[in-house]
């Protein structure tokens, strides 16, 4: 790790990584409070300061004075497509390819007919037990809606049950329990091999991992704007079409913001040419303003050196739990290899819900997922290296003196 070989960890060696980072004026971009240890953005991402301008300007300027003008004349019904080729930027993709609209479930409905349809041989969605739930929630109420079948098998099983039965093959490319990374191209390839279509959850990757779903062939994606892309509690989500499969993708939501000619109040549904036709009730524009400034700040950052830093925050964490956290039963439960790794770091404890509830009450917020993880989200565009070695430092306080204990932490609450 750059920076960190030799010699014990201290929080002053962890500063003088902060003074030397290329990102660290980035923190001064977002709305982060001084009193906390944020690393929760793989949950809801910290505001852009930009954020609250493009909101107010809205609401002032488009919605205050422009009024119903501005769907043509400040651009808000083009902002579905113009965000999604912002956003297919972050994700790899060449314009004409990404709208941004509705929820990552409804997206994910969405694909997963239109998918269905145009594969009409095939009968079976096949997925991963350790799947996102909504993802496999969606796709079981399809398979029952259109006389198909969610396969469900474990991770090492999947090329193994790809057959010519199989029409999507529909995985999420970062887990969200232990951030593990798949191999998006090879898996793609091998699902082409057999004739599949491959659908993927981009919810943990966006703005997190590096992505590039046009070099490798992926032909559908759904992704999350609230997570790392930072674009506001239940932003906009956002799907992809490969151009080479948008003649043969309907969507089986017929709204008309997906018809050919919205605003022409024909009779008949006809299908907007290429992505557009996923599109179907009017876009959120509060919830799209937020969003943009998100996707306009993450657009204007070099992406690789986001890459390099999450890394090093992912490994400095673990070092530090190995160092100083030994012998107390905390499990890493996410990949010590940082390259199938996204940007997080979950650790295992028999305690850990409470162990995360005391943690939070002391000001160092993630999240826990049951039946044991305590997850550890890593932004880096705000999360300092510093902030690993305080964090580590209170989960050790926390075990060491058996804070958790506190009846408070017992009863189960909602966290995060
Ligand atoms: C967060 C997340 C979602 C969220 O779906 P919503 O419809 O926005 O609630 C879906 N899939 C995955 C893999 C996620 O991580």
């Amino acid at each position: 790790m750059t920076g960190l070989a030799g010699g014990p960890l201290t929080r002053e060696r962890c500063a003088a990584l902060d003074a030397t980072d290329p990102l660290a004026s980035l923190r001064d971009r977002f709305q982060v409070p001084d009193d906390v240890v944020y690393l929760d953005g793989n949950s809801l991402g910290a505001p852009p300061r930009a954020a609250a301008d493009t909101v107010r300007h809205l609401l002032d300027e488009e919605w205050g004075r422009g009024l119903i003008r501005s769907w043509n004349e400040a651009g808000w019904i083009d902002a579905p497509r113009r965000i999604g080729d912002k956003l297919g930027r972050l994700i790899g993709a060449a314009p004409g390819q990404v709208v941004v609209s509705d929820s990552t479930s409804v997206n994910l409905f969405k694909l997963l007919t239109a998918a269905l349809r145009a594969r009409p041989g095939r009968r079976v969605i096949l997925s991963e037990r350790d799947n996102f739930p909504t993802d496999l929630y969606v796709a079981e109420g399809v398979a029952r809606g259109m006389d198909a079948v969610l396969r469900i098998v474990d991770r090492g099983e999947l090329e193994g049950a790809i057959d010519e039965s199989v029409a999507v093959l529909m995985l999420t490319h970062v887990d969200y329990r232990t951030g593990f990374m798949h191999d998006m191209g090879s898996l793609t390839e091998v699902a082409h091999a057999g004739g599949v279509v491959a659908l993927w959850d981009l919810s943990h990757s966006v703005a997190a991992v590096p992505l590039a779903v046009d070099e490798w062939g992926v032909d559908l994606a759904v992704g999350c704007g609230y997570k790392h892309l930072c674009g506001g509690p239940g932003a906009p989500a956002h799907l992809y079409v490969a151009s080479r499969l948008q003649e043969e993708m309907r969507s089986s939501i017929q709204g008309w913001m997906g018809h050919a000619d919205t605003f022409g109040f024909e009779a008949e549904y006809r299908p907007a040419p290429g992505v557009l036709r996923h599109l179907c009730g009017t876009p959120p524009m509060l919830a799209m303003a937020a969003l943009e400034a998100a996707v306009d700040l993450f657009g204007s950052i070099d992406t690789a050196e986001v890459r390099r830093k999450s890394v090093a925050l992912g490994d400095l964490l673990i070092r530090l739990v190995d160092e100083r956290l030994a012998g107390r039963g905390l499990v890493v439960a996410s990949p010590r290899d940082g390259a199938c790794r996204g940007s997080q770091v979950s650790l295992s404890h028999p305690q850990g819900y409470r162990v995360m509830r005391a943690l939070i009450d002391r000001g160092v917020i993630g999240d826990f997922r049951p039946p044991d993880l305590m997850r550890f989200g890593l932004v880096p565009l705000y999360v300092r290296h510093v902030d690993i070695w305080d964090a580590v430092e209170v989960l050790r306080e926390v075990i060491d003196g058996e804070l958790w204990r506190d009846l408070a932490y017992a009863v189960r609450a909602t966290v995060t």
